[in-house]
C-alpha cells in the first residue's frame, strides 16, 4: 500500500505517518515525488487496512498496490528514474552507450579499445575482470589485476567503468573500483549478492536471468532497492529459447513492458543476446526503436584473438557505424515525440 501525503504536508505529519505504519509492524519507506511525498508500506503479509492511516493529518489518499514489486514499480513511483554515473545520465531523455571488451586482457588491450569506443561515442566503458564462464578451462578473467586496469582506463579516457561482481566475497573489492557494478544473468537470483548490492553506494546494472520472467527480474531489482540502494539499471540480454540462429533470443517486447511496469531505466545488451557479430547492429537499432534507454555492446580491436566472446565483438569501425545509426534513430524518435506534443 502507498500512503499519499498532501502537497503541503509538514515534516512532522510525515514522521507521524511513518510512526503509525511502523507501530503496526510494517516498514515505512518515504518516497519523495515531484509534488508530494508518498510513503510506501513494506513487509506486510497481506492487504493493509487503509482506513488506519486515511484519517491522519496530512494524508491525502491511500492506494492499494496490485503488483508483487513495490519500490521498483510505477504504482509506488510514477516518474521515470534517472541514474547518474558521474556526468553520465542513464534514463529518460538520454541514450546511454556502454562499450568495451567482454574481458579485460591487458592494459594495452583495454586502453586501445577504450580510446576507440570513446572516440566513436561511448559514454561508459565495460570490461570484465571476473568472468562467469561455462567451462572451467576457459579464461576466467584477470581478477584484481583487471580491476586495476579499469582505474587506468578511467584515468586515460575519463570514461566511467562498468564491471561485473561474480560473488559475495569479492563485492567490496569490485565496489571500490567500479563506477557501475554489474550483476550478470547467471547471478540474477543470487539473493545474498542482491542483498549486498542493496547496501552498495554505487549503481547496479542488473541483467535479466537466462530463463527469468520479467516478474522475477523485477523482484530481483526489488531486493536491491529494498536494501536501500535505489540506483538500479535493468539490462535485457536475451533469454534461452529453442532457436539456433542466435545464442539467445533478445526479448525486445520486454523493454516497453518493463518501462510501463517500472520507473527504472532499461538498457539492452545485443551482444550476449546475439552471440554473433552480424546481428549486433540490427538488434541495437531495434533496441532504440522499442524505447530502451541505452545499450551495452562488446567491442574488440582484434576479436579473432579475444580471450572471451570474440565472435560477438564488433570491430571498432562497426561500433562507429552502430553509434551513428542508433543516435539518428534516437534523435528522430525524440523529434517526432516533441512535435506530437
Ligand atoms: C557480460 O556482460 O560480460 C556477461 C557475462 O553477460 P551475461 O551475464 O548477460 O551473460
Ligand atoms: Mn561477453
Amino acid at each position: 500500500m502507498l500512503v499519499v501525503m498532501h502537497q503541503k504536508a509538514t515534516r512532522e505529519e510525515i514522521d507521524n505517518v511513518v510512526q503509525a505504519i511502523e507501530q503496526r509492524g510494517y516498514v515505512a519507506r518515504p518516497i519523495p515525488g515531484g509534488q508530494r511525498v508518498s510513503i510506501g508500506v513494506l513487509h506486510n503479509k497481506g492487504p493493509v487496512d487503509g482506513s488506519l492511516f486515511l484519517g491522519l493529518p496530512g494524508v491525502k489518499d491511500v492506494i492499494p498496490v496490485t503488483r508483487p514489486y513495490k519500490l521498483v514499480g510505477r504504482e509506488f513511483k510514477p516518474q521515470d528514474s534517472v541514474i547518474r554515473v558521474g556526468d553520465v545520465p542513464v534514463g529518460k531523455g538520454f541514450f546511454t552507450i556502454i562499450a568495451g571488451p567482454c574481458a579485460l586482457e591487458s592494459e594495452e588491450q583495454a586502453i586501445t579499445i577504450a580510446r576507440h569506443v570513446k572516440e566513436f561515442g561511448a559514454h561508459m566503458f565495460r570490461g570484465g575482470a571476473f568472468k562467469p564462464r561455462t567451462s572451467p578451462y576457459s579464461f576466467q578473467g584477470l581478477g584484481e589485476r583487471g580491476l586495476k586496469i579499469l582505474d587506468k582506463v578511467r584515468e586515460v579516457t575519463g570514461l566511467p567503468v562498468v564491471t561485473e561482481v561474480m560473488d559475495y566475497e569479492n563485492f567490496d573489492l569490485v565496489e571500490s573500483f567500479a563506477d557501475v557494478i554489474q550483476i550478470g544473468a547467471r547471478n540474477m537470483q543470487n539473493f545474498s549478492l542482491l542483498r549486498r548490492a542493496g547496501k552498495a553506494k554505487k549503481p547496479i546494472l542488473l541483467k535479466r536471468g537466462i530463463a527469468a520472467t520479467v516478474e522475477e527480474w523485477l523482484m530481483a531489482a526489488e531486493y536491491i532497492m529494498e536494501g536501500g540502494n535505489e540506483q538500479v539499471i535493468l539490462c535485457e540480454r536475451g533469454v534461452r529459447t529453442f532457436v539456433h540462429h542466435s545464442r539467445n533470443t533478445l526479448d525486445l517486447s520486454a523493454v516497453p513492458y518493463v518501462r510501463s511496469e517500472s520507473h527504472l531505466p532499461v538498457i539492452v545488451d545485443p551482444s550476449h543476446a546475439a552471440g554473433r557479430r552480424d546481428q549486433v547492429i540490427p538488434l541495437s537499432q531495434a533496441a532504440v526503436g522499442v524505447g530502451a534507454d541505452g545499450i551495452m555492446v562488446e567491442v574488440h580491436h582484434t576479436p579473432d584473438k579475444a580471450l572471451s566472446d570474440g565472435a560477438q565483438s564488433l570491430y571498432p569501425e562497426q561500433f562507429r557505424e552502430l553509434c551513428r545509426n542508433v543516435r539518428s534513430i534516437y534523435r528522430l524518435l525524440q523529434l517526432n515525440h516533441s512535435e506530437g506534443k
